[in-house]
């Protein structure tokens, strides 16, 4: 395990209340730092509110996440509204194999009938298959996959420590058996890195015979002590691009130019496969199907 550290702490609520509906409401995080270690995380910022500036080896653990969710979830005021899980750090992280929380999470999402979105770099979400396909049965869920690239030794210098990519679509190939939403985020797509025509219709194909509900694509954004990060892996592992970043990345964003020509290769293979890029679109339809059902039991 590396020079990996866990650190124990607790916390005052499970559910953080986003300010933005965007368009769930609710944040859930059981770890803070991430040991997957992409090169491009934007998350990196959280830990400057902790004691420690390694946000890939220190890796702080809320204990008491699930105490602190049932007292949320039983609350008269809980009105079953949308939790992003892991929307900040990977909730299927090595950690998880060790803590074993998210099973706990799920009980108690079937408990209270409550929606969730899971998106994770890791197959280790499969261990908690049956649950899913459960609360699937009952409410809206949507599980999702971020894959960047389909060659290996490009994914391990860049997600050392997430799935094998073809791992990560055979999960979301298994989801699909089940009531949940799937989707592939194709994000973030490197400029020279993931960018290529071959490596992007790849990921769609893939994403087309996994049979996804949604493919939702976005270009690399860097800010803060993500782009420093990221610059230092460029120069070390790929100097020969260096320049070129910097010069397409003058501020958090690609330049204009280089984005329409991105997203209009990206939008006609996003075509060529008959794939959608709305993920609010089964989210509709899975919440309309439970005020349904929740408005017959009523009638009835
Ligand atoms: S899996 Fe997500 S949270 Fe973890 S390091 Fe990668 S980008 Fe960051």
């Amino acid at each position: 395990m590396d020079n990996m550290k866990y650190k124990e702490i607790t916390c005052e609520k499970a559910l953080n209340k986003l300010k933005r509906r965007v368009p769930y409401s609710w944040d859930l995080n059981i770890y803070r730092g991430c040991e997957h270690g992409c090169k491009y995380c934007y998350a990196m910022y959280s830990h400057r509110y902790m004691d420690s500036n390694d946000y890939f080896h220190d890796i702080y653990v809320k204990t008491n996440i699930i105490e602190q969710l049932e007292r949320q979830l039983s609350s008269t005021r809980w009105k079953k509204e949308i939790i992003n899980i892991g929307g900040v750090t990977d909730s299927y992280q090595p950690a998880e194999e060790q803590y074993k929380f998210m099973p706990e999470i799920l009980k108690l999402l079937i408990k209270y009938k409550t929606p969730a979105i899971i998106s994770t770099k890791s197959d280790l979400i499969l261990r908690d298959y049956d649950l899913i396909d459960k609360l699937s049965r009952i409410t809206y869920v949507n599980v999702a996959a971020t894959i960047t690239t389909m060659d290996e030794k490009l994914r391990k210098l860049i997600e050392p420590k997430g799935a094998v990519s073809n791992n990560r679509f055979e999960m979301l190939k298994a989801f699909r058996k089940t009531n949940a939403s799937v989707g592939l985020h194709l994000m973030p797509i490197i400029p020279y890195l993931t960018d290529s025509y071959e490596n992007i219709d790849s990921l769609f194909s893939r994403a087309r015979e996994c049979d996804v509900h949604y493919v939702l694509p976005g270009v690399l954004y860097l800010r803060g002590e993500t782009r420093k990060v990221f610059f230092n892996f460029i120069k070390t592992q790929f100097p020969n691009l260096y320049n070129d970043l910097l010069a397409l990345y003058k501020t958090g964003g690609a330049n204009k130019e280089y984005k329409d020509q991105l997203y209009k290769m990206v939008n006609e293979l996003r075509d060529k496969y008959s794939l959608s890029s709305s993920y609010t679109k089964p989210m509709k339809e899975k919440l309309s199907q439970r005020e349904h059902k929740q408005l017959s039991f009523f009638d009835s």
